[in-house]
């Protein structure tokens, strides 16, 4: 048993760093470069002979698939029925003025099933966390759906790091709602000032890590400008490399 950690005399990790949380898609796996590879990629194999451009479809796709990310708020309900990848691929043939449930779906199971087979870490992620995981508990907090994520997280095999992966989706939560931070919390068993959230889009991972409380890291690998006036976060980087140092900083 480790002494202090049921003793209030002895709280003698107060203030100190003892959980990393991440995001996940364009913080630690590539996602951006293989939505739009693979939409394609899907749209030339399956659809080609609806007359629709590849590349035209594939942008339909990924506006379908942005727009319901960016519209995504807390208690919105169940995703569509007949699952979330469909109706995305639904609503891009839409735009072609084509209604075709069937090869929506088909599109959706190949679409998924190529990116599961192609979903990977940045490079400099895995050495990082291999790092970090004996040190740290560390859990993921994506607004996925396991319907939208379990594929592409499988192949990853993030037990080799991770305590916990929250699929915030399932549970009708999204970043920034802090209840979805302090859920994550709460499985790993630490409080707000022990916790550093790590990810790359400002509103939802340093902006909600901050309203529940905890520290945040941005990953920000074009040097974007935070929004005017936001409380900045506690360490920004380009690259996961450099995380480790921004711990010590923030530590
Ligand atoms: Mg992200």
């Amino acid at each position: 048993m480790v002494k202090g950690l049921c003793d209030p005399l002895t709280h003698w990790w107060d203030g100190m760093l003892r959980a990393i949380f991440f995001d996940l898609d364009d913080t630690l796996v590539d996602d951006t470069i293989s939505t739009e590879r693979c939409a394609e990629l899907v749209a030339r194999e399956l659809a080609a002979d609806r007359g629709i451009a590849p590349a035209e479809l594939a942008k339909a796709y990924l506006d379908a698939a942005i727009a319901f990310w960016e519209g995504l708020s807390p208690g919105a309900g169940q995703p569509p029925k007949g699952g979330i990848r469909r109706a995305m691929w639904r609503r891009a043939l839409q735009t072609f003025g084509i209604d075709d449930s069937a090869l929506a779906g088909a599109l959706a199971r190949r679409y998924d099933a190529i990116r599961a087979e192609r979903v990977e870490y940045f490079p400099d992620a895995v050495p990082v966390l291999a790092a970090l995981h004996n040190r740290y508990r560390l859990a993921i907090i994506t607004n996925g759906f396991t319907e939208t994520h379990e594929a592409r997280v499988a192949p990853l095999e993030l037990g080799r790091f991770f305590d916990h992966v929250v699929m915030a989706g399932d549970l009708d939560m999204v970043k920034p709602d802090p209840a979805v931070f302090h859920y994550a919390m709460r499985l790993l068993e630490v409080a707000a000032d022990e916790s550093v959230m790590v990810g790359d889009r400002f509103n939802r991972d340093v902006e909600g890590a901050h309203a529940a409380g905890m520290r945040a890291v941005w990953v920000n690998p074009h040097g974007d400008p935070p929004p005017a006036g936001a409380r900045p976060a506690e360490a920004v980087i380009a690259s996961m490399r450099d995380l480790p140092q921004a711990l010590e900083r923030i530590a």
